[in-house]
Protein backbone atom coordinates (compact mmCIF):
# COMPACT_ATOMS: atom_id res chain seq x y z
CA UNK A 1 0.00 0.00 0.00
CA UNK A 2 1.27 3.16 -1.31
CA UNK A 3 1.91 5.82 1.28
CA UNK A 4 -0.85 7.98 0.74
CA UNK A 5 -3.03 5.39 0.64
CA UNK A 6 -2.43 4.85 4.34
CA UNK A 7 -3.01 7.95 5.11
CA UNK A 8 -6.54 7.62 3.64
CA UNK A 9 -9.04 7.45 6.47
CA UNK A 10 -12.63 6.63 5.40
CA UNK A 11 -14.80 9.91 7.03
CA UNK A 12 -18.03 7.53 7.60
CA UNK A 13 -16.04 5.56 9.72
CA UNK A 14 -14.75 8.15 11.65
CA UNK A 15 -17.83 9.57 12.26
CA UNK A 16 -19.33 6.45 13.36
CA UNK A 17 -16.52 6.23 15.62
CA UNK A 18 -16.03 9.16 17.68
CA UNK A 19 -18.84 11.13 19.07
CA UNK A 20 -19.62 15.15 19.67
CA UNK A 21 -19.29 14.55 23.16
CA UNK A 22 -16.10 12.47 23.17
CA UNK A 23 -14.92 15.67 21.48
CA UNK A 24 -16.13 18.01 23.77
CA UNK A 25 -14.29 15.71 26.44
CA UNK A 26 -11.27 16.35 24.74
CA UNK A 27 -11.16 19.63 24.65
CA UNK A 28 -12.03 19.87 28.07
CA UNK A 29 -15.12 21.77 27.56
CA UNK A 30 -17.85 18.65 28.74
CA UNK A 31 -18.53 20.13 32.27
CA UNK A 32 -19.98 23.04 31.02
CA UNK A 33 -22.72 20.94 29.13
CA UNK A 34 -25.89 20.26 30.51
CA UNK A 35 -27.35 16.50 29.73
CA UNK A 36 -31.15 16.14 28.20
CA UNK A 37 -32.46 12.90 27.90
CA UNK A 38 -31.06 13.16 24.17
CA UNK A 39 -28.92 16.04 24.00
CA UNK A 40 -25.96 18.55 25.44
CA UNK A 41 -26.15 22.11 25.65
CA UNK A 42 -23.99 24.83 26.61
CA UNK A 43 -21.95 27.54 25.29
CA UNK A 44 -20.89 27.29 21.71
CA UNK A 45 -17.11 26.19 21.43
CA UNK A 46 -16.90 27.59 18.13
CA UNK A 47 -17.36 31.02 18.22
CA UNK A 48 -16.44 30.92 21.91
CA UNK A 49 -19.99 32.04 22.77
CA UNK A 50 -21.47 32.35 26.86
CA UNK A 51 -24.72 31.54 26.32
CA UNK A 52 -25.52 28.32 28.09
CA UNK A 53 -27.79 27.12 25.70
CA UNK A 54 -26.83 28.17 22.32
CA UNK A 55 -25.07 25.13 21.44
CA UNK A 56 -26.81 21.77 21.11
CA UNK A 57 -25.72 18.38 20.64
CA UNK A 58 -28.33 15.59 19.44
CA UNK A 59 -26.55 12.66 20.89
CA UNK A 60 -28.60 10.09 19.26
CA UNK A 61 -27.62 11.32 15.95
CA UNK A 62 -24.27 12.95 16.93
CA UNK A 63 -24.86 16.26 15.33
CA UNK A 64 -24.92 20.10 16.73
CA UNK A 65 -26.06 23.15 16.22
CA UNK A 66 -25.24 26.57 16.90
CA UNK A 67 -28.11 29.05 17.11
CA UNK A 68 -25.70 32.06 17.40
CA UNK A 69 -23.25 33.94 15.66
CA UNK A 70 -21.94 30.63 13.82
CA UNK A 71 -25.76 29.69 12.39
CA UNK A 72 -24.51 26.06 11.70
CA UNK A 73 -24.27 22.84 12.71
CA UNK A 74 -23.02 19.38 11.24
CA UNK A 75 -21.17 16.27 12.29
CA UNK A 76 -18.12 15.74 14.45
CA UNK A 77 -16.12 16.19 11.48
CA UNK A 78 -17.70 19.75 10.95
CA UNK A 79 -17.17 20.98 14.89
CA UNK A 80 -13.54 19.39 14.70
CA UNK A 81 -13.17 21.05 11.48
CA UNK A 82 -14.52 24.34 12.24
CA UNK A 83 -13.09 24.63 15.83
CA UNK A 84 -9.74 24.15 14.50
CA UNK A 85 -10.00 25.83 11.00
CA UNK A 86 -9.24 22.93 8.74
CA UNK A 87 -10.66 21.00 5.76
CA UNK A 88 -12.80 17.61 6.56
CA UNK A 89 -10.40 15.32 5.92
CA UNK A 90 -7.97 16.86 8.60
CA UNK A 91 -10.10 16.89 10.77
CA UNK A 92 -10.70 13.13 10.26
CA UNK A 93 -7.05 12.69 10.75
CA UNK A 94 -7.00 14.87 14.30
CA UNK A 95 -9.75 12.19 15.34
CA UNK A 96 -7.80 9.41 14.77
CA UNK A 97 -4.58 10.80 16.26
CA UNK A 98 -6.50 12.10 19.20
CA UNK A 99 -8.86 9.23 20.01
CA UNK A 100 -6.23 6.51 18.55
CA UNK A 101 -8.43 4.82 15.87
CA UNK A 102 -6.99 2.09 13.87
CA UNK A 103 -6.81 3.40 10.02
CA UNK A 104 -6.87 -0.52 9.08
CA UNK A 105 -9.92 -0.92 11.25
CA UNK A 106 -11.66 2.52 10.08
CA UNK A 107 -11.27 1.33 6.17
CA UNK A 108 -12.41 -2.28 6.57
CA UNK A 109 -15.41 -1.16 8.53
CA UNK A 110 -16.37 1.36 5.35
CA UNK A 111 -15.56 -1.44 2.98
CA UNK A 112 -18.70 -3.62 4.74
CA UNK A 113 -20.75 -0.80 4.44
CA UNK A 114 -21.57 -1.17 8.08
CA UNK A 115 -20.45 3.09 8.37
CA UNK A 116 -23.25 3.81 6.42
CA UNK A 117 -25.92 2.54 9.22
CA UNK A 118 -24.64 5.81 10.54
CA UNK A 119 -27.01 8.00 8.73
CA UNK A 120 -30.09 5.89 8.68
CA UNK A 121 -29.57 5.44 12.45
CA UNK A 122 -31.98 7.86 13.33
CA UNK A 123 -35.53 6.48 12.00
CA UNK A 124 -35.34 3.92 14.21
CA UNK A 125 -37.31 0.83 13.61
CA UNK A 126 -40.29 1.94 13.53
CA UNK A 127 -41.40 -1.73 14.41
CA UNK A 128 -43.74 -2.24 17.93
CA UNK A 129 -42.71 -5.15 20.00
CA UNK A 130 -40.93 -7.64 17.01
CA UNK A 131 -44.31 -9.32 16.32
CA UNK A 132 -44.15 -11.08 13.57
CA UNK A 133 -40.73 -10.77 13.18
CA UNK A 134 -38.17 -10.89 15.29
CA UNK A 135 -34.24 -11.38 16.88
CA UNK A 136 -33.89 -13.84 19.12
CA UNK A 137 -30.58 -16.14 20.11
CA UNK A 138 -29.32 -19.24 20.35
CA UNK A 139 -27.43 -20.11 23.77
CA UNK A 140 -24.28 -21.15 22.33
CA UNK A 141 -22.85 -19.01 19.87
CA UNK A 142 -21.91 -21.41 16.74
CA UNK A 143 -18.28 -21.77 17.29
CA UNK A 144 -15.86 -20.93 14.90
CA UNK A 145 -13.36 -23.40 14.42
CA UNK A 146 -9.84 -23.22 14.99
CA UNK A 147 -10.65 -19.21 14.93
CA UNK A 148 -9.56 -17.59 18.32
CA UNK A 149 -12.00 -15.67 20.04
CA UNK A 150 -10.04 -12.27 18.87
CA UNK A 151 -10.67 -10.58 15.58
CA UNK A 152 -9.74 -12.97 13.15
CA UNK A 153 -7.20 -12.01 10.08
CA UNK A 154 -9.83 -11.81 7.39
CA UNK A 155 -13.33 -10.08 8.65
CA UNK A 156 -16.68 -10.81 6.90
CA UNK A 157 -17.42 -7.71 4.42
CA UNK A 158 -20.67 -6.53 2.98
CA UNK A 159 -24.32 -6.37 4.13
CA UNK A 160 -27.11 -8.18 5.13
CA UNK A 161 -29.91 -7.54 2.88
CA UNK A 162 -33.14 -7.47 4.40
CA UNK A 163 -35.04 -10.84 3.54
CA UNK A 164 -38.26 -10.06 1.69
CA UNK A 165 -39.94 -13.45 3.02
CA UNK A 166 -40.66 -15.06 6.63
CA UNK A 167 -40.65 -18.61 7.63
CA UNK A 168 -43.96 -20.58 9.21
CA UNK A 169 -42.78 -21.45 12.36
CA UNK A 170 -44.71 -23.42 15.05
CA UNK A 171 -43.91 -21.40 17.99
CA UNK A 172 -45.67 -24.07 20.72
CA UNK A 173 -42.25 -26.41 20.27
CA UNK A 174 -41.36 -28.25 23.22
CA UNK A 175 -38.15 -27.51 23.34
CA UNK A 176 -38.44 -24.01 23.33
CA UNK A 177 -40.21 -24.53 27.44
CA UNK A 178 -37.16 -27.15 27.90
CA UNK A 179 -34.94 -23.89 27.06
CA UNK A 180 -37.21 -22.06 29.57
CA UNK A 181 -38.17 -19.88 27.36
CA UNK A 182 -41.64 -18.27 28.18
CA UNK A 183 -44.45 -17.86 25.37
CA UNK A 184 -44.30 -14.38 25.75
CA UNK A 185 -40.64 -14.55 24.91
CA UNK A 186 -41.42 -16.58 22.42
CA UNK A 187 -43.56 -14.01 20.93
CA UNK A 188 -41.23 -11.19 21.70
CA UNK A 189 -38.15 -12.72 19.40
CA UNK A 190 -40.62 -14.38 16.97
CA UNK A 191 -38.79 -17.63 17.05
CA UNK A 192 -40.63 -21.55 16.63
CA UNK A 193 -39.87 -24.50 14.91
CA UNK A 194 -39.42 -25.00 11.08
CA UNK A 195 -40.63 -27.75 9.85
CA UNK A 196 -39.50 -27.51 6.26
CA UNK A 197 -37.12 -24.98 4.53
CA UNK A 198 -33.72 -23.90 4.57
CA UNK A 199 -33.74 -24.29 8.98
CA UNK A 200 -36.54 -27.47 8.20
CA UNK A 201 -35.89 -29.28 11.84
CA UNK A 202 -34.58 -26.93 13.92
CA UNK A 203 -35.78 -23.74 15.93
CA UNK A 204 -35.56 -20.83 13.40
CA UNK A 205 -34.10 -17.83 15.63
CA UNK A 206 -34.80 -15.03 13.54
CA UNK A 207 -32.18 -12.09 13.31
CA UNK A 208 -32.37 -8.27 12.45
CA UNK A 209 -29.96 -5.66 11.67
CA UNK A 210 -29.69 -2.34 13.62
CA UNK A 211 -32.74 -0.59 11.73
CA UNK A 212 -34.84 -3.44 12.79
CA UNK A 213 -35.05 -5.46 9.39
CA UNK A 214 -35.27 -9.22 9.33
CA UNK A 215 -32.37 -9.99 7.65
CA UNK A 216 -32.13 -13.85 7.99
CA UNK A 217 -32.77 -16.99 10.73
CA UNK A 218 -30.34 -18.91 12.94
CA UNK A 219 -30.96 -22.43 12.84
CA UNK A 220 -30.73 -24.20 16.50
CA UNK A 221 -31.31 -27.95 16.01
CA UNK A 222 -34.04 -28.80 19.44
CA UNK A 223 -31.62 -30.80 21.42
CA UNK A 224 -28.30 -32.70 21.16
CA UNK A 225 -27.97 -32.82 16.84
CA UNK A 226 -27.57 -36.19 15.36
CA UNK A 227 -23.37 -36.83 14.33
CA UNK A 228 -22.64 -34.64 11.66
CA UNK A 229 -25.09 -31.67 12.29
CA UNK A 230 -24.14 -28.41 13.69
CA UNK A 231 -25.95 -26.93 16.68
CA UNK A 232 -26.55 -24.10 14.86
CA UNK A 233 -26.82 -23.24 10.79
CA UNK A 234 -27.09 -20.06 9.42
CA UNK A 235 -28.21 -19.25 5.62
CA UNK A 236 -25.61 -19.62 3.01
CA UNK A 237 -23.84 -16.50 2.84
CA UNK A 238 -25.45 -14.75 6.06
CA UNK A 239 -22.24 -12.56 7.50
CA UNK A 240 -22.89 -13.15 11.15
CA UNK A 241 -20.01 -10.71 11.95
CA UNK A 242 -21.78 -7.81 10.72
CA UNK A 243 -24.48 -8.01 12.67
CA UNK A 244 -25.25 -7.65 16.50
CA UNK A 245 -28.17 -9.35 17.70
CA UNK A 246 -31.19 -7.48 19.49
CA UNK A 247 -29.32 -4.13 18.88
CA UNK A 248 -32.44 -2.88 17.04
CA UNK A 249 -34.46 -3.33 20.20
CA UNK A 250 -31.79 -2.76 22.52
CA UNK A 251 -30.64 1.06 21.35
CA UNK A 252 -34.44 2.33 22.29
CA UNK A 253 -33.69 1.50 26.12
CA UNK A 254 -33.05 4.32 28.42
CA UNK A 255 -29.63 5.69 27.72
CA UNK A 256 -29.27 5.87 31.67
CA UNK A 257 -28.75 1.76 31.61
CA UNK A 258 -25.74 -0.87 31.08
CA UNK A 259 -25.97 -1.88 27.70
CA UNK A 260 -25.33 -5.28 28.65
CA UNK A 261 -23.64 -7.58 25.63
CA UNK A 262 -23.66 -11.70 25.80
CA UNK A 263 -22.21 -14.26 23.10
CA UNK A 264 -25.64 -16.05 22.44
CA UNK A 265 -28.99 -16.01 21.39
CA UNK A 266 -30.10 -17.64 24.26
CA UNK A 267 -28.93 -15.35 26.82
CA UNK A 268 -30.29 -12.30 25.50
CA UNK A 269 -33.83 -13.97 25.43
CA UNK A 270 -33.30 -15.49 29.11
CA UNK A 271 -31.94 -11.98 30.47
CA UNK A 272 -34.88 -10.36 28.39
CA UNK A 273 -36.96 -12.70 30.49
CA UNK A 274 -35.99 -11.06 33.53
CA UNK A 275 -35.91 -7.61 32.88
CA UNK A 276 -32.51 -7.01 31.07
CA UNK A 277 -33.98 -5.26 27.67
CA UNK A 278 -30.99 -3.34 26.69
CA UNK A 279 -29.31 -6.60 26.73
CA UNK A 280 -27.17 -7.93 23.00
CA UNK A 281 -25.10 -10.69 21.36
CA UNK A 282 -22.42 -10.65 18.99
CA UNK A 283 -23.20 -14.59 18.09
CA UNK A 284 -20.15 -15.52 19.26
CA UNK A 285 -17.35 -14.60 22.09
CA UNK A 286 -15.41 -12.24 19.55
CA UNK A 287 -16.16 -9.00 18.28
CA UNK A 288 -15.66 -8.04 15.17
CA UNK A 289 -15.20 -4.71 13.58
CA UNK A 290 -18.20 -3.82 11.85
CA UNK A 291 -19.88 -4.87 15.14
CA UNK A 292 -17.66 -2.68 17.27
CA UNK A 293 -18.66 0.08 14.94
CA UNK A 294 -22.41 -0.60 15.04
CA UNK A 295 -22.36 -0.48 19.33
CA UNK A 296 -20.09 2.35 19.06
CA UNK A 297 -22.64 4.14 17.32
CA UNK A 298 -24.62 4.01 20.27
CA UNK A 299 -22.23 4.41 23.14
CA UNK A 300 -20.45 7.65 24.64
CA UNK A 301 -17.83 8.16 27.49
CA UNK A 302 -21.10 8.28 29.83
CA UNK A 303 -22.46 4.76 28.71
CA UNK A 304 -21.97 1.90 30.93
CA UNK A 305 -21.64 -1.41 28.93
CA UNK A 306 -21.35 -5.21 30.44
CA UNK A 307 -19.97 -7.81 28.84
CA UNK A 308 -21.01 -11.33 30.57
CA UNK A 309 -19.59 -13.64 28.58
CA UNK A 310 -19.46 -18.15 28.93
CA UNK A 311 -16.92 -18.89 31.82
CA UNK A 312 -14.92 -20.63 29.64
CA UNK A 313 -11.55 -20.33 27.45
CA UNK A 314 -12.97 -18.65 24.43
CA UNK A 315 -15.26 -16.38 26.55
CA UNK A 316 -12.62 -15.22 28.87
CA UNK A 317 -10.78 -14.50 26.00
CA UNK A 318 -13.11 -12.93 24.28
CA UNK A 319 -13.99 -10.59 27.14
CA UNK A 320 -10.46 -9.25 27.62
CA UNK A 321 -10.40 -8.38 24.07
CA UNK A 322 -14.00 -6.14 24.32
CA UNK A 323 -13.01 -4.50 27.13
CA UNK A 324 -9.80 -3.66 25.65
CA UNK A 325 -11.73 -1.97 22.72
CA UNK A 326 -14.96 -0.64 24.04
CA UNK A 327 -12.93 0.87 26.63
CA UNK A 328 -12.12 4.15 25.27
CA UNK A 329 -15.64 4.44 24.01
CA UNK A 330 -17.43 3.63 27.45
CA UNK A 331 -17.24 2.78 30.85
CA UNK A 332 -17.02 -0.94 30.51
CA UNK A 333 -17.46 -3.98 33.46
CA UNK A 334 -16.61 -7.44 32.93
CA UNK A 335 -18.57 -9.88 34.61
CA UNK A 336 -16.98 -13.25 35.34
CA UNK A 337 -18.43 -16.29 37.21
CA UNK A 338 -16.66 -18.49 39.65
CA UNK A 339 -18.42 -21.92 37.95
CA UNK A 340 -16.38 -22.87 34.60
CA UNK A 341 -19.00 -23.27 32.17
CA UNK A 342 -21.46 -20.92 33.21
CA UNK A 343 -23.53 -19.03 31.02
CA UNK A 344 -25.16 -15.72 31.13
CA UNK A 345 -28.73 -17.57 30.34
CA UNK A 346 -28.31 -19.46 33.25
CA UNK A 347 -28.25 -16.87 35.87
CA UNK A 348 -31.32 -16.40 38.33
CA UNK A 349 -33.18 -12.59 39.05
CA UNK A 350 -31.66 -12.39 42.04
CA UNK A 351 -28.53 -13.15 41.04
CA UNK A 352 -28.91 -10.42 38.01
CA UNK A 353 -29.72 -7.83 40.33
CA UNK A 354 -27.22 -8.27 42.61
CA UNK A 355 -24.63 -8.19 39.98
CA UNK A 356 -26.51 -4.61 38.56
CA UNK A 357 -26.97 -6.69 35.27
CA UNK A 358 -30.84 -6.10 35.82
CA UNK A 359 -32.82 -2.70 37.17
ZN1 LIG B 1 -21.42 29.40 17.66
Amino acid sequence: MSKTASRFVDFRAVKAAVTIEQVLAHYGILDRFKRGQDSLSGPCPIHQGTNPTQFRVSLSKNCWNCFSDCHCGGNVLDLVAKKENVEPMQAANLLVEWFQLDRAQLNAAHETGVAEGKDTQAASPTRSPRGDVLPPSPSRPPPKPNASPTRPAKEETGVNKPLGFRLELDALHPYLAERGLTPETVTEFGLGYCAKGVMAQRIAIPIHDVKGELVGYAGRWPGEPPEGRPKYRLPDGFKKSVEVFNLAWAKKEPPELPLVIVEGFFDVMKLWQLGVKKCVALMGSSLSTAQEVLLAQHLTPASHVIVMFDEDDAGREGREDVLHRLALRAFVRVIAFADEGFQPEDLKAEEAKLLGVRP
